[in-house]
């Protein structure tokens, strides 16, 4: 039956969930503080990373913790009153690194990925904007024959689950991107691995597909959410609308929004950061990289050439600390030519992490009608519209993709 759904929160995990109901026959109406897709999944670096289902929660990342918790790597900065303020979210964390869970998470987002690239293919052809997609892989690179080694336990989990990959050393990453300095020894192409040259752009049309199909987008804050006799009451400050269903998409925002009805949602905040540099006189990049020692990711971009960050443990809204950024631009350096930054600040955006790594998807526990759909750590551009079937189908009690339960609201107690 159809039915009025109110989808709050429009980065790309709302825009999908909207979009994909609509397409199941639902009236939808989107909300957002902001324009739909300008948090997080504004900044991202485009991949949609069918291979990266490796969770950070796992054996390795207890040897690599003297290291991560004294910020001398890239790939981490932690503020330590942050750490001491949340201990109870990080031990938690922390007890999710173990082989099984390794699997577990594996197969289950898996799933998801692979699901989620189908439809990004076929949103994107319907939205018209098949210029945004690369099909040309993502290059994983090493600087040490050790780093390479280390990875090989990630790489063994990739193969297990079918994921293709192919392994190039020294000269054949200077026969495949010709523009990269030779600071490499080993590569590991994720051959199937698709990107996008802008997240932005990407979004905008699926938000313009949504619009023309009669959905409706709101630009207001949500203040309240109040359960009704029957259905929902979504209140924007002095502006009112009503559901049948509200699905809560909102991104590193939704614990908080979660909360005003009584729900402890275990999150934290991966925050990161990107900047644009103009892009050397040298061989085009052809595809993203992502240094795994260094610990940033460069991609191609239709603003130039776009350096992300590593994760930044902290508050959600404290000041921005662009010494990280700094840093990886530095090391991006080093490894391609790029000439002046574009940007005048470097752009911040919000991972939402739960405690085991997996997003939320699914019915409220204590709520009829009420849906959630948010804490896509790394992924939330990768794993959008699969995880919007995902929730079309629990809300329309069709049978989900059997991979629904590692994600369902009921495996914490909230
Ligand atoms: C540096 C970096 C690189 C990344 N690279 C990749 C990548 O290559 N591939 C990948 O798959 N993922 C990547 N990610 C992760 C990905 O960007 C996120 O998982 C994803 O954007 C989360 O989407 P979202 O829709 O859940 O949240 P958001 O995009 O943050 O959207 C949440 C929305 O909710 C709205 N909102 C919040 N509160 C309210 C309210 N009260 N009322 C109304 N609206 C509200 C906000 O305005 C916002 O638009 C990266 C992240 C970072 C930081």
């Amino acid at each position: 039956m159809a039915k009025d759904i109110i989808v709050v929160g429009g980065g790309i995990v709302g825009v999908c969930s909207a979009l994909l109901l609509q397409r199941a026959g639902h009236k939808v109406r989107l909300i957002d503080a902001k324009t739909p897709g300008r948090e997080t999944s504004y900044g991202n670096a485009g991949v949609f990373a069918e291979a990266s289902f490796v969770v950070l929660n796992s054996p390795g990342l207890i040897k690599l913790l003297p290291k991560l918790l004294f910020n001398r790597t890239l790939k981490l900065r932690v503020n330590h009153l942050f750490l001491l303020k949340r201990l109870p979210w990080f031990l938690k964390f922390l007890s999710y690194c173990r082989a099984a869970h390794v699997l577990h998470a594996a197969g289950a987002l898996r799933q998801l990925l692979t699901l989620s690239l189908d439809i990004h293919k076929d949103l994107i052809k319907a939205a018209g904007v098949g210029h945004l997609l690369r099909q040309t892989g993502w290059l994983k690179l090493f600087r040490t024959e050790a780093g390479f080694a280390e990875f090989s336990k990630e790489l063994a989990v990739i193969k297990s689950f079918g994921a293709r990959f192919t392994v190039y050393d020294r000269e054949q990453i200077r026969q495949i991107e010709p523009g990269l300095k030779p600071v490499y020894c080993k590569a590991v192409l994720m051959d199937d691995t698709c990107t996008v040259s802008s997240p932005a752009d990407l979004t905008d049309a699926y938000v313009r597909l949504f619009q023309a199909a009669g959905g409706v987008v709101e630009q207001t804050k949500v203040t309240g959410l109040n359960q009704q006799e029957s259905g929902w009451c979504v209140q924007c400050g002095a502006q009112k609308f009503t559901a049948d269903d509200v699905v809560l998409a909102a991104g590193a925002w939704s614990a908080e929004i979660a909360s005003w009805l009584g729900y402890q949602i275990p999150m934290a905040w991966e925050r990161g950061y990107h900047m644009h540099l103009q892009p050397g006189d040298g061989p085009a990049l052809t595809r993203p990289i992502h240094d795994i020692e260094a610990g940033f990711v460069m991609s191609p971009m239709d603003q130039g050439m776009r350096v992300t960050s590593g994760v930044e443990l902290t508050d959600r809204d404290a000041p921005p600390n662009y010494r990280q950024i700094d840093y990886s631009v530095t090391m991006a350096r080093q490894a391609y030519d790029m000439k002046d930054r574009l940007d005048q600040t470097p752009w911040m955006g919000r991972r939402p992490t739960l405690i085991d790594s997996l997003p939320m998807i699914g019915a409220a526990p204590r709520h009829d009608g009420l849906w959630f759909n948010f804490g896509h750590q790394h992924l939330g551009l990768s794993l959008a519209p699969g995880s919007a079937q995902l929730l079309t189908a629990l809300i329309e009690n069709a049978p989900p993709p059997s991979a629904a339960a590692a994600f369902s609201p009921t495996r914490f107690r909230l």
